[in-house]
């Protein structure tokens, strides 16, 4: 939705009449800096983490970098940084418990793409399938399954926000022999529920060969550091492919994201003589910029670096919902989840915090840049104005 806001500033952009000297456009665009950084501190409902800092390598943005066709092929352009973007994907498939020989990966232009890759080789594996999600999937599942005009089923949750392996299981059994293409979610958008995949293999079976999608958007940097850690990902043979975006728990100043597959599904081939390039993904031209920048982040940080990223998100998960509970808000934490869910406080406080919304709850997600000040800032003026009408339990207490 437009807000008042952002009218104005269509107005003040406005380059149709005449154009703006390099003086005045810069000023417009510096004051958008300043007023995008300022507000940093107050975002707390949305998974972009914003503690990043890559203005060091400036010269990036007088250079384009582009990764045509399959991080493997080389192409005639050659001003790719796709080595980088190698090195990317078998660190991510290792992390996935994938062997990244046997791996095939790309790093796109969000979730929403690395989800369409995924499920269109489940749907290539599978050509009679259906594609189950529950009805917590993110709602790309849902424009995926459109645009590849594949029958979806929505499969409800159980209490804990999972998709329901009995519903699944119930599901299944109709479509016997069809074999079907499950899209998991490990750590669900507004509740950061985590789906049981062994739980949902088991319940698929029913219909016959099982693929499953883990769409990890969120989850795929947090997971593989909790408890599930050694058993998530590519560990179960029924998973072809994981979605992570790369924009959320790690941090980056582009939407990218990072597609994964088990190579002997992926059929490469070269598809576009002019570039020279074998090309798998769903793309063409594709940003190169963001591999180099996500090789350095992987890079410098590693295994361990991420690993206390995700142990301070969920330390910082468990410090809100401690005090979000004190403020009387409800607070419900999914296990091993940086998203916390609450009742749902006045307008103002949604919108000066970023929150995220769904009905009579809001969430925060506790990435990077969140600290325990910004959360006793949101518990102070979200206990003292509470969501006029709200049908609060608190009130019943
Ligand atoms: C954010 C999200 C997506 C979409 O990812 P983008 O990178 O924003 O396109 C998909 N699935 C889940 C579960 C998400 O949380």
């Amino acid at each position: 939705m437009l807000t008042a806001m952002d009218n104005i500033a269509a107005d003040r952009y406005d380059i149709s009449s005449s154009s703006w000297s390099e003086l005045d456009a810069g000023a417009l665009l510096d004051a958008f800096i300043a007023e995008k950084r300022a507000d940093r501190l107050h975002v707390l409902g949305f998974p972009g983490n914003l503690d990043f800092r890559f203005s060091r390598f400036a010269e990036l943005l007088n250079l384009l970098v582009n990764n045509v066709g399959d991080p493997h092929s080389p192409d005639k352009s050659a001003m790719n940084s796709k080595a980088m973007e190698r090195a990317v994907i078998a660190f991510m498939a290792e992390l996935a418990n994938g062997d990244p020989a046997a791996t095939y990966g790309y790093v796109t232009s969000g979730g929403s793409e690395a989800n369409q890759f995924g499920l269109h080789q489940g749907c290539v594996q599978l050509p009679q399938a259906r594609v189950y999600c529950s009805a917590a999937a993110h709602y790309s599942i849902r424009k995926n399954a459109r645009l590849m005009r594949r029958e979806l089923v929505v499969v409800g949750c159980d209490a804990q926000g999972r998709l329901d392996p009995s519903e699944l299981a119930r599901a299944c059994r109709a479509d016997a022999g069809r074999g079907a293409v499950v899209a998991a979610t490990i750590g669900a958008t507004m509740t950061g529920a985590v789906d049981d995949v062994d739980a949902l293999v088991a319940a698929a079976a029913a219909a016959g060969r099982v693929y499953v999608h883990l769409d990890a958007a969120l989850g795929g940097l947090v997971t593989p550091f909790t408890a599930a850690g050694p058993r998530w990902g590519f560990a179960r043979p029924e998973v072809g492919s994981v979605a992570v975006s790369m924009h959320k728990f790690l941090g980056m100043p582009v939407p990218c994201a990072v597609a994964l597959c088990r190579s002997d599904f992926v059929e490469s081939r070269v598809e576009g003589e002019y570039v020279g390039a074998t090309d798998a993904t769903l793309g063409c031209s594709r940003n190169g910029l963001a591999c180099a920048l996500l090789w350095y982040s992987l890079a410098t940080q590693g295994w361990s670096g991420l690993a206390a990223n995700a142990q301070r998100g969920l330390d910082l998960a468990e410090y809100a919902a401690k005090r979000l509970a004190d403020a009387g808000l409800q607070p419900v934490a999914a296990a091993d989840s940086v998203v916390v869910v609450f009742d749902r406080p006045a307008e103002w406080v949604c919108r000066k915090y970023h929150l995220a919304t769904e009905g009579d709850r809001a969430h925060i997600v506790t990435v990077g840049h969140v600290t325990e000040e910004m959360i006793d800032q949101l518990c102070r003026a979200a206990a003292a104005h509470p969501r006029p009408g709200g049908t609060s339990l608190r009130e019943s207490r």
